[in-house]
Protein backbone atom coordinates (compact mmCIF):
# COMPACT_ATOMS: atom_id res chain seq x y z
CA UNK A 1 0.00 0.00 0.00
CA UNK A 2 1.27 3.26 -0.78
CA UNK A 3 0.47 6.87 1.04
CA UNK A 4 1.59 10.40 -0.02
CA UNK A 5 1.37 13.21 1.80
CA UNK A 6 1.18 16.66 -0.35
CA UNK A 7 2.45 19.57 1.26
CA UNK A 8 3.37 22.89 -0.19
CA UNK A 9 7.15 24.62 0.61
CA UNK A 10 5.35 28.16 1.53
CA UNK A 11 4.00 26.55 4.79
CA UNK A 12 7.41 25.29 5.95
CA UNK A 13 7.17 21.59 6.21
CA UNK A 14 8.30 21.01 10.11
CA UNK A 15 5.50 23.32 10.95
CA UNK A 16 2.87 20.89 9.61
CA UNK A 17 3.89 18.65 12.43
CA UNK A 18 2.44 16.75 14.42
CA UNK A 19 -0.29 15.59 12.90
CA UNK A 20 1.05 15.31 9.58
CA UNK A 21 4.67 13.30 11.09
CA UNK A 22 2.80 11.49 13.46
CA UNK A 23 0.37 9.61 10.45
CA UNK A 24 3.21 9.21 8.05
CA UNK A 25 5.39 7.57 10.61
CA UNK A 26 2.50 5.33 11.77
CA UNK A 27 1.82 4.62 8.31
CA UNK A 28 5.31 3.77 7.45
CA UNK A 29 5.39 1.33 11.02
CA UNK A 30 2.00 -0.61 9.05
CA UNK A 31 3.79 -1.04 6.15
CA UNK A 32 3.19 1.48 4.20
CA UNK A 33 5.39 3.35 1.61
CA UNK A 34 4.99 6.77 2.42
CA UNK A 35 6.04 9.54 -0.52
CA UNK A 36 6.08 13.34 -0.27
CA UNK A 37 4.87 15.34 -3.27
CA UNK A 38 6.12 18.87 -2.48
CA UNK A 39 4.76 21.90 -4.52
CA UNK A 40 8.15 24.03 -4.38
CA UNK A 41 8.71 27.89 -5.01
CA UNK A 42 11.92 27.48 -7.04
CA UNK A 43 14.16 24.42 -8.10
CA UNK A 44 15.54 23.21 -4.40
CA UNK A 45 13.80 21.09 -2.38
CA UNK A 46 13.12 23.02 1.49
CA UNK A 47 15.99 21.50 3.75
CA UNK A 48 13.19 20.21 6.27
CA UNK A 49 11.80 17.45 4.02
CA UNK A 50 14.29 14.46 5.68
CA UNK A 51 12.26 15.19 8.61
CA UNK A 52 9.66 12.93 7.35
CA UNK A 53 11.65 10.13 5.82
CA UNK A 54 10.07 9.69 2.60
CA UNK A 55 10.93 6.70 0.01
CA UNK A 56 10.48 9.26 -2.68
CA UNK A 57 9.75 12.83 -2.70
CA UNK A 58 8.51 14.36 -5.84
CA UNK A 59 9.55 18.02 -6.54
CA UNK A 60 6.80 19.72 -8.15
CA UNK A 61 8.42 22.66 -9.68
CA UNK A 62 6.44 26.19 -10.92
CA UNK A 63 3.91 26.56 -8.82
CA UNK A 64 4.97 30.14 -7.91
CA UNK A 65 4.21 31.33 -11.25
CA UNK A 66 1.17 29.52 -11.79
CA UNK A 67 -1.93 31.11 -12.71
CA UNK A 68 -5.00 29.44 -11.38
CA UNK A 69 -2.84 27.93 -8.91
CA UNK A 70 -5.19 25.26 -7.43
CA UNK A 71 -6.72 24.53 -10.77
CA UNK A 72 -3.47 23.85 -12.47
CA UNK A 73 -2.04 21.99 -9.10
CA UNK A 74 -5.61 19.86 -9.00
CA UNK A 75 -4.73 18.66 -12.67
CA UNK A 76 -1.10 18.02 -11.90
CA UNK A 77 -2.22 16.15 -8.54
CA UNK A 78 -4.29 13.83 -10.83
CA UNK A 79 -1.80 12.85 -13.83
CA UNK A 80 0.38 12.40 -10.39
CA UNK A 81 -2.23 9.77 -8.77
CA UNK A 82 -2.41 8.13 -12.38
CA UNK A 83 0.99 7.75 -12.47
CA UNK A 84 1.74 6.20 -8.85
CA UNK A 85 -1.24 5.21 -7.48
CA UNK A 86 -1.73 5.89 -4.33
CA UNK A 87 -3.83 4.25 -1.55
CA UNK A 88 -4.32 7.34 0.78
CA UNK A 89 -3.85 11.26 -0.06
CA UNK A 90 -2.55 13.20 3.18
CA UNK A 91 -3.07 17.26 3.23
CA UNK A 92 -2.41 19.58 5.74
CA UNK A 93 -5.26 21.49 7.03
CA UNK A 94 -4.89 24.81 5.72
CA UNK A 95 -6.82 26.81 2.55
CA UNK A 96 -4.66 24.79 0.17
CA UNK A 97 -4.98 21.30 1.64
CA UNK A 98 -8.87 21.67 2.34
CA UNK A 99 -9.88 23.36 -1.02
CA UNK A 100 -7.78 20.61 -2.90
CA UNK A 101 -8.57 17.24 -0.68
CA UNK A 102 -12.05 16.63 -1.62
CA UNK A 103 -11.82 18.04 -5.40
CA UNK A 104 -9.00 15.98 -5.84
CA UNK A 105 -11.00 12.85 -3.87
CA UNK A 106 -13.87 13.43 -6.17
CA UNK A 107 -11.79 13.03 -9.41
CA UNK A 108 -9.64 9.84 -8.85
CA UNK A 109 -13.01 8.30 -7.54
CA UNK A 110 -12.16 8.30 -3.99
CA UNK A 111 -13.45 9.51 -0.64
CA UNK A 112 -12.26 12.33 1.73
CA UNK A 113 -12.37 13.62 5.25
CA UNK A 114 -11.44 16.52 5.86
CA UNK A 115 -9.72 18.21 9.65
CA UNK A 116 -8.42 14.82 10.90
CA UNK A 117 -6.64 14.18 14.09
CA UNK A 118 -4.81 10.56 13.59
CA UNK A 119 -5.10 7.29 11.59
CA UNK A 120 -4.20 3.59 12.76
CA UNK A 121 -4.38 1.28 9.87
CA UNK A 122 -5.55 -2.42 10.98
CA UNK A 123 -3.65 -4.74 8.23
CA UNK A 124 -5.81 -8.50 9.15
CA UNK A 125 -9.03 -6.19 8.74
CA UNK A 126 -7.57 -4.27 6.08
CA UNK A 127 -9.05 -1.14 7.03
CA UNK A 128 -7.74 2.92 7.92
CA UNK A 129 -8.92 3.54 11.07
CA UNK A 130 -9.67 7.51 10.98
CA UNK A 131 -9.89 9.93 14.03
CA UNK A 132 -11.35 13.60 13.63
CA UNK A 133 -13.25 16.02 15.80
CA UNK A 134 -17.08 16.09 15.46
CA UNK A 135 -20.45 17.71 17.29
CA UNK A 136 -18.60 20.64 17.04
CA UNK A 137 -15.50 19.09 18.16
CA UNK A 138 -16.99 17.63 22.11
CA UNK A 139 -16.47 14.36 20.41
CA UNK A 140 -13.43 12.45 18.91
CA UNK A 141 -15.06 9.69 16.57
CA UNK A 142 -13.17 6.87 14.63
CA UNK A 143 -14.35 6.53 11.20
CA UNK A 144 -13.45 2.71 9.44
CA UNK A 145 -12.09 3.31 5.68
CA UNK A 146 -12.38 0.44 3.60
CA UNK A 147 -12.64 1.61 0.26
CA UNK A 148 -9.55 3.68 -1.56
CA UNK A 149 -8.23 6.01 -2.78
CA UNK A 150 -8.91 8.19 0.08
CA UNK A 151 -7.54 11.91 0.60
CA UNK A 152 -7.72 13.60 4.14
CA UNK A 153 -6.39 16.54 5.31
CA UNK A 154 -4.46 16.66 8.73
CA UNK A 155 -5.06 19.05 11.79
CA UNK A 156 -1.34 21.11 12.00
CA UNK A 157 -0.53 21.70 15.40
CA UNK A 158 2.56 22.96 17.25
CA UNK A 159 5.16 21.90 15.07
CA UNK A 160 7.79 19.38 15.99
CA UNK A 161 11.40 20.15 16.97
CA UNK A 162 13.18 20.29 13.23
CA UNK A 163 17.42 19.10 12.92
CA UNK A 164 18.69 20.66 9.67
CA UNK A 165 22.03 18.45 10.03
CA UNK A 166 19.62 15.29 9.02
CA UNK A 167 19.75 14.85 5.56
CA UNK A 168 17.11 13.14 3.01
CA UNK A 169 18.79 10.54 1.43
CA UNK A 170 15.60 8.51 -1.05
CA UNK A 171 14.71 9.00 -4.62
CA UNK A 172 14.61 12.31 -6.13
CA UNK A 173 12.17 12.95 -8.65
CA UNK A 174 11.23 16.73 -10.08
CA UNK A 175 8.17 17.12 -11.98
CA UNK A 176 7.64 20.74 -13.65
CA UNK A 177 4.05 22.27 -13.80
CA UNK A 178 3.35 22.97 -17.28
CA UNK A 179 2.32 26.47 -17.36
CA UNK A 180 -0.38 25.74 -20.23
CA UNK A 181 -1.45 22.58 -18.00
CA UNK A 182 -4.83 21.34 -19.16
CA UNK A 183 -7.44 22.71 -17.05
CA UNK A 184 -9.99 20.31 -15.44
CA UNK A 185 -13.50 20.85 -16.41
CA UNK A 186 -13.87 23.29 -13.20
CA UNK A 187 -15.43 26.49 -13.43
CA UNK A 188 -15.82 28.91 -10.67
CA UNK A 189 -18.81 30.52 -10.52
CA UNK A 190 -18.30 33.44 -8.18
CA UNK A 191 -18.31 33.72 -4.58
CA UNK A 192 -20.71 35.06 -2.08
CA UNK A 193 -18.64 37.55 0.34
CA UNK A 194 -18.52 36.13 3.64
CA UNK A 195 -19.34 38.12 5.93
CA UNK A 196 -15.95 39.46 8.59
CA UNK A 197 -16.97 37.13 11.11
CA UNK A 198 -17.13 34.13 8.69
CA UNK A 199 -20.14 31.16 7.71
CA UNK A 200 -20.29 30.31 11.35
CA UNK A 201 -21.71 33.51 12.52
CA UNK A 202 -23.89 34.42 9.34
CA UNK A 203 -27.40 35.45 10.87
CA UNK A 204 -29.11 34.28 7.37
CA UNK A 205 -27.45 30.82 5.32
CA UNK A 206 -29.24 29.36 2.12
CA UNK A 207 -27.83 26.16 1.43
CA UNK A 208 -28.10 24.79 -1.89
CA UNK A 209 -28.08 21.48 -2.38
CA UNK A 210 -27.58 18.75 -5.35
CA UNK A 211 -31.32 19.16 -5.95
CA UNK A 212 -30.75 22.99 -6.17
CA UNK A 213 -29.52 22.86 -10.30
CA UNK A 214 -26.81 22.47 -12.51
CA UNK A 215 -23.73 25.42 -12.55
CA UNK A 216 -26.45 28.27 -14.22
CA UNK A 217 -28.44 28.05 -11.36
CA UNK A 218 -25.62 28.44 -8.82
CA UNK A 219 -24.00 31.09 -10.34
CA UNK A 220 -27.82 33.19 -10.69
CA UNK A 221 -27.74 32.11 -6.49
CA UNK A 222 -24.77 33.31 -6.13
CA UNK A 223 -25.35 36.98 -7.72
CA UNK A 224 -28.95 36.99 -5.51
CA UNK A 225 -27.01 36.28 -2.65
CA UNK A 226 -24.11 38.99 -2.69
CA UNK A 227 -26.65 41.50 -3.25
CA UNK A 228 -28.52 40.71 -0.18
CA UNK A 229 -25.43 39.99 1.30
CA UNK A 230 -26.71 36.53 2.72
CA UNK A 231 -24.24 33.75 3.43
CA UNK A 232 -23.99 30.54 0.96
CA UNK A 233 -23.56 27.11 1.80
CA UNK A 234 -23.64 23.51 0.66
CA UNK A 235 -23.65 19.77 1.31
CA UNK A 236 -21.05 17.83 0.10
CA UNK A 237 -22.23 16.69 -3.49
CA UNK A 238 -21.38 20.26 -4.61
CA UNK A 239 -18.53 20.80 -2.67
CA UNK A 240 -17.24 16.92 -4.48
CA UNK A 241 -17.99 18.17 -7.57
CA UNK A 242 -16.18 21.56 -7.04
CA UNK A 243 -19.08 23.52 -7.82
CA UNK A 244 -18.70 25.34 -4.23
CA UNK A 245 -15.69 25.80 -2.03
CA UNK A 246 -14.79 23.33 0.91
CA UNK A 247 -15.01 26.28 3.34
CA UNK A 248 -19.02 26.35 2.51
CA UNK A 249 -19.47 22.81 3.56
CA UNK A 250 -21.87 22.48 6.45
CA UNK A 251 -22.09 19.63 8.18
CA UNK A 252 -20.05 16.58 10.30
CA UNK A 253 -17.05 16.39 8.19
CA UNK A 254 -18.03 20.61 7.37
CA UNK A 255 -19.12 23.46 9.65
CA UNK A 256 -21.66 23.71 12.49
CA UNK A 257 -23.86 27.14 11.21
CA UNK A 258 -25.96 29.14 14.06
CA UNK A 259 -28.26 31.05 12.05
CA UNK A 260 -31.28 32.75 12.77
CA UNK A 261 -33.04 31.54 9.61
CA UNK A 262 -31.19 29.24 7.38
CA UNK A 263 -32.69 28.31 4.10
CA UNK A 264 -31.93 24.81 2.17
CA UNK A 265 -32.48 24.46 -1.64
CA UNK A 266 -32.43 20.79 -2.89
CA UNK A 267 -31.19 18.97 0.09
CA UNK A 268 -32.63 15.92 1.30
CA UNK A 269 -31.65 16.36 5.00
CA UNK A 270 -29.04 13.68 5.70
CA UNK A 271 -27.75 13.22 9.21
CA UNK A 272 -24.16 14.12 8.16
CA UNK A 273 -25.60 17.67 6.49
CA UNK A 274 -28.23 17.90 9.44
CA UNK A 275 -25.59 17.49 12.43
CA UNK A 276 -23.74 21.20 11.16
CA UNK A 277 -27.80 22.58 10.65
CA UNK A 278 -29.50 21.88 13.36
CA UNK A 279 -28.20 24.61 15.74
CA UNK A 280 -30.50 26.95 13.35
CA UNK A 281 -32.99 28.95 15.12
CA UNK A 282 -35.23 28.85 11.80
CA UNK A 283 -35.50 26.27 8.86
CA UNK A 284 -36.99 27.17 5.62
CA UNK A 285 -36.54 23.77 3.23
CA UNK A 286 -37.61 24.12 -0.12
CA UNK A 287 -38.04 20.42 -2.10
CA UNK A 288 -39.70 18.68 -4.73
CA UNK A 289 -40.46 15.86 -3.08
CA UNK A 290 -43.28 15.63 -0.30
CA UNK A 291 -41.45 12.13 1.56
CA UNK A 292 -37.57 13.91 1.60
CA UNK A 293 -36.19 14.01 5.07
CA UNK A 294 -35.88 18.00 5.31
CA UNK A 295 -39.48 18.49 5.72
CA UNK A 296 -39.77 16.37 8.91
CA UNK A 297 -37.04 18.94 10.52
CA UNK A 298 -37.67 22.49 8.76
CA UNK A 299 -40.04 24.78 10.87
CA UNK A 300 -41.60 25.92 6.83
CA UNK A 301 -41.51 23.31 3.85
CA UNK A 302 -41.94 24.19 1.01
CA UNK A 303 -43.19 21.72 -2.04
CA UNK A 304 -41.71 23.51 -4.76
CA UNK A 305 -38.77 22.85 -7.87
CA UNK A 306 -35.91 24.87 -6.95
CA UNK A 307 -35.46 26.66 -10.36
CA UNK A 308 -39.14 28.06 -9.97
CA UNK A 309 -38.05 29.17 -6.15
CA UNK A 310 -34.85 30.71 -7.58
CA UNK A 311 -36.99 33.12 -10.77
CA UNK A 312 -39.82 33.98 -8.12
CA UNK A 313 -36.84 35.32 -5.65
CA UNK A 314 -34.77 36.83 -8.18
CA UNK A 315 -38.23 38.33 -9.57
CA UNK A 316 -38.53 39.80 -6.02
CA UNK A 317 -35.22 41.07 -5.73
CA UNK A 318 -35.73 42.84 -9.44
CA UNK A 319 -38.98 44.31 -7.61
CA UNK A 320 -37.37 45.61 -4.73
CA UNK A 321 -34.76 47.15 -6.39
CA UNK A 322 -36.91 49.24 -8.79
C1 LIG B 1 -18.52 10.03 6.55
C2 LIG B 1 -19.45 10.92 5.83
C3 LIG B 1 -19.45 12.27 6.13
C4 LIG B 1 -20.32 13.14 5.45
N1 LIG B 1 -20.28 14.45 5.77
C5 LIG B 1 -21.15 15.29 5.16
C6 LIG B 1 -21.20 16.68 5.52
O1 LIG B 1 -20.44 17.16 6.36
N2 LIG B 1 -22.08 17.46 4.89
C7 LIG B 1 -22.93 16.99 3.92
O2 LIG B 1 -23.71 17.78 3.37
N3 LIG B 1 -22.89 15.70 3.57
C8 LIG B 1 -22.03 14.84 4.16
N4 LIG B 1 -22.02 13.54 3.80
C9 LIG B 1 -22.87 13.12 2.68
C10 LIG B 1 -24.31 12.88 3.14
O3 LIG B 1 -24.42 11.54 3.60
C11 LIG B 1 -25.30 13.08 1.98
O4 LIG B 1 -24.93 12.26 0.90
C12 LIG B 1 -25.37 14.52 1.50
O5 LIG B 1 -25.56 15.41 2.59
C13 LIG B 1 -26.55 14.65 0.55
O6 LIG B 1 -26.53 15.94 0.01
P1 LIG B 1 -27.84 16.52 -0.67
O7 LIG B 1 -28.95 16.61 0.33
O8 LIG B 1 -27.44 17.77 -1.38
O9 LIG B 1 -28.17 15.45 -1.82
P2 LIG B 1 -29.30 14.35 -1.90
O10 LIG B 1 -29.34 13.51 -0.69
O11 LIG B 1 -29.11 13.67 -3.22
O12 LIG B 1 -30.67 15.18 -1.94
C14 LIG B 1 -31.07 15.98 -3.01
C15 LIG B 1 -32.47 16.46 -2.67
O13 LIG B 1 -32.87 17.40 -3.65
C16 LIG B 1 -34.24 17.18 -3.96
N5 LIG B 1 -34.44 17.69 -5.31
C17 LIG B 1 -34.01 17.16 -6.49
N6 LIG B 1 -34.34 17.96 -7.52
C18 LIG B 1 -35.00 19.01 -6.98
C19 LIG B 1 -35.61 20.19 -7.54
N7 LIG B 1 -35.58 20.44 -8.86
N8 LIG B 1 -36.21 21.05 -6.70
C20 LIG B 1 -36.26 20.82 -5.34
N9 LIG B 1 -35.71 19.73 -4.77
C21 LIG B 1 -35.08 18.85 -5.58
C22 LIG B 1 -34.44 15.68 -3.86
O14 LIG B 1 -35.80 15.37 -3.58
C23 LIG B 1 -33.53 15.34 -2.68
O15 LIG B 1 -34.25 15.35 -1.46
C24 LIG B 1 -21.19 12.65 4.46
C25 LIG B 1 -21.20 11.29 4.18
C26 LIG B 1 -20.34 10.44 4.84
C27 LIG B 1 -20.38 8.97 4.52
Amino acid sequence: MKAVLVLFEEHGLHRKAPSCYRVVKELQDAGFSCDLWIFCRGNTLPPDIALFEAERVVCLQGMAQAINGHRQALAMLEVLCEEYKPEILLFAEDYTGTELSPCLAYRIGGECLVACTGMRWDSSEQILYVEKAVYGGNVFAEFAVREFPFAATLKTGEGIPYHPESAFDGEMVEHRLPLAAPLPDLEVLGSTPAPADGLEEARVVFAAGRGFGGRGELQRLHQMLAKLGVQAAATRPLIQSGMMPMDSLVGITGKSVFPDLLITAGISGSAPFMSGARYAKKIIAVNNDPDALIFTQADVGVLADCKDVLRELELLLKLREL
